[in-house]
């Protein structure tokens, strides 16, 4: 019988085994002697996957996303959602940083998109928030995210439905508060979007009980 439990055993594995195989995959690039690869952290059984842009210099020393001062300011986002960061799993769009933390390419883009579409396919989660317009675009391209930022959008992705809520990113909001201002809004705006989706996702009745009377 497959348990919840041994469901969420093989994800840890594949996860691991994705997270081997990317380091040693020597054609990823931005991979250098300088670069440690940031394979993303959290619960591997969540149901909300954070993606940002790629790793700077702190994330870079400690191979873990998010641990320098934009992930300092997520830490305090994540409550204004209910959300804590040990519930989520959050990777980037790149994993490896960029030089000078310049923007990642297409072609690095592409190239690290496709773990990221493993990592997503592993994970399998039911809300994805993409922190910045690299990540935005990934599903939801040719819009502005001053336009569509902190909104729900169902989006068919890879044969899997998936709610996507972009988000204005961490650190373009320590540049300015404006943006800060919009992010804060946005986050506790989305507490009330999950607690929604929890009740719709309770009130369904699962196909094993559903019948048809002809
Ligand atoms: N910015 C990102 O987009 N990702 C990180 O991991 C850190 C900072």
């Amino acid at each position: 019988m497959v348990t919840d439990d041994s469901k969420n055993i093989d994800k840890y594995k594949a996860l691991h085994d994705l997270r081997d195989r990317m380091d040693r995959d020597d054609g990823l690039p931005l991979k250098t002697k300088e670069t440690k690869l940031v394979f993303g952290s959290g619960d591997t059984k969540a149901s909300v996957l954070v993606i940002g842009e790629g790793p700077g210099a702190t994330e870079n020393l400690l191979g873990l996303p998010f641990v320098g001062q934009a992930g300092k300011l997520l830490d305090k986002l994540f409550p204004l959602a209910g959300l804590t960061r040990s519930e989520v799993f959050i990777t980037n769009i790149v994993h490896h940083r960029p030089p000078e933390n310049r923007d990642p390419t297409p072609i690095e883009i592409s190239a690290y998109g496709k773990y990221l579409d493993k990592i997503i396919e592993i994970i399998n989660p039911k809300v994805i928030i993409t922190l910045g317009r690299y990540s935005m675009a990934k599903f939801l391209p040719n819009v502005f995210i001053s336009g569509v930022h902190g909104k729900k959008h169902n989006v068919f992705w890879k044969g899997r439905d998936i709610v996507v809520i972009p988000m204005y990113h961490p650190a373009a909001s320590l540049r300015n508060g404006n943006v800060l201002a919009l992010e804060k809004d946005d986050f506790l705006q989305l507490k009330e979007k999950l607690v929604k989706m929890k009740e719709e996702e309770k009130n369904k009745i699962p196909e094993s009980e559903q019948m048809s009377l002809v």
